[in-house]
């Protein structure tokens, strides 16, 4: 019987080891960001922090997006972003909306240079990303991804992903803001149990808290989150909400976030309405709430009207 039983073991063990590398693979180079079409010029220069770059300065702006022009190459000619222009000063939470396939989540895709734009420029800090090194600009972004991918290992090795050398403490602290800390701490394993493909499946609210508090741990200057188009239960999302406030309000940390559900964004400093590749409007919720047959205005009418549907 032993004998009967080993090729079905072993069998078992190459396709684990298989879904693990092949889920490992897919994680890594979604979290590192990696893309071959984008390489760093000979003459490179790295990104300074926010810190260093606002030293003596008045001007507050550290992100800014200046005329910026990209298409997809499958795209028509009508399509992409036509001239798309934003600021962000240092602190302050920014929330891109628009109808679906206005470009939103290209625009983040663009801030972490996964693509060139194809005119116009983007600045971190006073440098053109184009002319910065691939690395500082990783170093000094945190992503927040709309489905984050998870490591087939321990749930602490999930979160340390953002600071492999954080003590117990600072992992706990990080859990905590994120608010998955008594969702740990309730797993019979606690930080030991094992999550992924072979263990423990996280919802999408739990994965989005998992990547908060990995982003927490890793304390970027910049912070992007692709908020989840799935909708999530109100409890999930406002505790999700509650861990972002937490990434977002510190202070020090500018926060980029594509917004796919407008109740999480009332409390933004700008809301950039992106309508046909350029900016439609842009200000606070209360201001643009103000503009007669608006955009925004519109957008929350009638999300406002699905909302009831579902009830
Ligand atoms: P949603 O709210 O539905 O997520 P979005 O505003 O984030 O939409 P994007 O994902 O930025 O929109 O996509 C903008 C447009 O570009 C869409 O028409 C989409 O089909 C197209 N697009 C997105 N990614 C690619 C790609 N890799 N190659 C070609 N076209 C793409």
């Amino acid at each position: 019987i032993l004998q009967l039983f080993t090729p079905l073991n072993f069998l078992g063990t190459v396709y684990n080891a298989l879904v693990m590398a092949f889920v490992d693979l897919g994680n890594l180079s979604e979290l590192l960001a990696e893309d071959a079409d984008v390489v760093d010029r000979i003459d490179a220069v790295d990104i300074p922090s926010s810190d260093e770059y606002l030293k003596g300065r008045h001007e507050k702006d550290v992100i800014e997006f200046r005329d910026v022009k990209f298409r997809y190459p499958t795209q028509p000619v009508t399509k992409g972003l036509k001239g798309f222009n934003l600021k962000m000063k240092r602190g302050t939470v920014t929330a891109i909306v628009g109808p679906t396939g206005a470009g939103k989540t290209t625009i983040s895709r663009l801030l972490l240079r996964f693509y060139d734009a194809t005119a116009g420029s983007i600045f971190i800090n006073g440098v053109d990303i184009k002319s910065s090194t691939q690395k500082s600009l990783r170093g000094l972004i945190g992503v927040v991804p709309q489905d984050t991918p998870m490591f087939n290992d321990t749930i602490r090795y999930n979160i340390a992903y953002g600071k492999r050398d954080a003590t117990l403490q600072e992992l706990e602290a990080a859990a905590r803001s994120a608010k998955i800390l008594d969702f740990i701490n309730s797993q019979d394993l606690g930080w030991d149990t094992m999550v992924g493909e072979r263990g423990l499946k996280l919802s999408g609210g739990e994965k989005q808290r998992v990547a908060i508090a990995r982003c927490l741990l890793k304390d970027p200057d910049v912070c992007v989150l692709d908020e989840a188009t799935s909708a999530l239960d109100t409890i999930t999302e406002s505790s999700v909400q509650e861990a972002l406030n937490g990434l977002s309000q510190n202070g020090r940390r500018t926060t980029l976030v594509i917004a796919h559900r407008l109740g999480t964004i009332k409390k933004a400093d700008q809301i950039c309405v992106l309508g046909d590749g350029v900016v439609d409007e842009l200000g606070t919720h209360e201001e643009l709430m103000k503009i007669e047959g608006g955009k925004y205005k519109e957008l929350w009418n009638m999300q406002l009207k699905s909302t009831k549907g579902e009830e």
